[in-house]
């Protein structure tokens, strides 16, 4: 490894992005600024997303040959000098630069088989602005360590690698137009940009309520407000990437969706459940107002293929290669106990900053006691299992 470096550059604000957001912005409604408030919890502690991301893990592995194969593909389709690698999404902690380690060795054995130099690499991280990068940057020095000892081993050449953070929304314009040839997006694009508008009737009463997701006692027009803004911002998604990527250019997306094509599919749904129990709980107990309970929504959409297809055809700059649902078993080690923690501790990183956000920092504790014993009590009971869904897309 001859050098890595390191730098952060904001995108522009994307204009349509932040008008449809301010939309939202009336004294009546409840707002949460999505790209200014969620972010996976910081830091290397306890509850941090670096210590409590192994089903994550599991979910990219599931793609994982898929994600280093497209990747070299777009390699060896058009040999470039630099190769540009871009990871949406990418949080902290050991899943944020693994992806990228793999490509790269993969291309750098390519390449050392053939007896070509491999090419230089620029590897684009993204993730919203409130992310933790420094936890990241901080882990550069054994990125740089693992990358030199894998050349050693296999043989290959030393590739220059010239790491940056770009802070900003992926629902909307990151990089310059033509620059990037390979995109991957892991757990992420199940985000919405914001909660959807729709979930509060003329009065400003809250629809979807005791929930804070699509559910069996949701009426008809929460789903369709769920549907209409994975729709808008998919298709923004698409729309941006569309001018970044270069022709030939290819992006592995994996995201939790359903299986089937009406809106509920319990493996889905099932852990929201659980926190709205949590919270009922706590409302009894008086922790917790039922009216704040009745106004949290998550800005989270799980499509299925059919939907995705729909946004793909309909932009139009992508050809859609390969489309699959994958079943990922969370009762993994088998003991009900240490599973439930395992879980709960995955939804807590994800999910405190939105809390918080919304209802104080002061019950997340007594909340996530609840839903370790809820999810623990389930997995007691029967395997509780989610679906991922895996699209590989190249650029027309
Ligand atoms: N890819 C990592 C992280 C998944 S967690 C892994 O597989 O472990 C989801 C990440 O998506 C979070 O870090 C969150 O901040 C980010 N995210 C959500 N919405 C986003 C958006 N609009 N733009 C960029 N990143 C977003």
């Amino acid at each position: 490894m001859s050098l890595v470096s390191q730098a952060v550059h904001a995108a522009a604000c994307d204009p349509p992005a932040m008008a449809s957001s301010l939309l939202h912005c009336s004294d009546k409604l409840p707002f949460m600024n999505v790209e200014t408030i969620l972010h996976m919890k910081e830091g290397l502690g306890e509850t941090s997303y670096a210590q409590n991301s192994s089903l994550q893990r599991r979910g990219m592995d599931t793609l994982r040959s898929l994600i280093i194969n497209s990747a070299a593909d777009v390699y060896l389709s058009q040999m470039p000098e630099r190769f540009a690698v871009a990871d949406l999404g990418c949080s902290s902690g050991p899943n944020a630069l693994c992806l990228a380690e793999d490509i790269i060795g993969s291309i750098g054995r390519i390449c050392c088989r053939s007896s070509r130099p491999p090419p230089e690499f620029s590897v684009l991280l993204n993730d919203l602005p409130t992310n933790d990068f420094n936890t990241i940057f901080f882990s550069l020095p054994e990125f740089t360590d693992r990358l030199k000892a894998a050349a050693k081993s296999d043989e290959w050449g030393h590739p220059m690698v010239f790491l940056s953070g770009v802070p900003g929304s992926f629902y909307g314009r990151l990089f310059p137009a033509k620059s990037v040839h390979f995109v991957c997006s892991c757990s992420s694009l199940h985000w919405l940009s914001q909660v959807p508008p729709g979930l509060f009737d003329e009065m400003n009463k809250p629809i979807n309520k005791g929930k804070m997701y699509i559910s069996s006692t949701s009426p008809l027009s929460v789903p369709m407000a769920y549907l209409r803004q994975f729709q808008r911002d998919f298709s923004l998604f698409l729309k941006s990437r569309a001018a970044e990527v270069f022709p030939g250019g290819r992006m592995v997306l994996a995201m939790l969706g359903r299986q089937a094509d009406g809106y509920i599919d319990r493996r889905t749904t099932f852990l929201w459940e659980l926190l709205s129990e949590s919270f009922a709980s706590l409302v009894e107990q008086g922790l917790v107002e039922e009216d704040k309970v009745d106004a949290y929504n998550v800005p989270f959409y799980a499509p299925s293929i059919g939907e995705i297809e729909e946004e793909v055809r309909r932009e139009g700059s992508f050809r859609l290669d390969y489309v699959q649902t994958y079943e990922i078993n969370l009762s993994s080690s088998g003991d009900a106990k240490e599973d439930g923690r395992t879980v709960s501790m995955a939804i807590r990183a994800i999910q405190e900053s939105m809390l918080s956000h919304h209802f104080g920092p002061e019950i997340v504790d007594a909340l996530f006691a609840k839903y370790t014993e809820l999810v623990t009590a389930s997995m007691e009971r029967e395997e509780v299992k989610s679906v991922q869904i895996g699209v590989v897309l190249t650029r027309l």
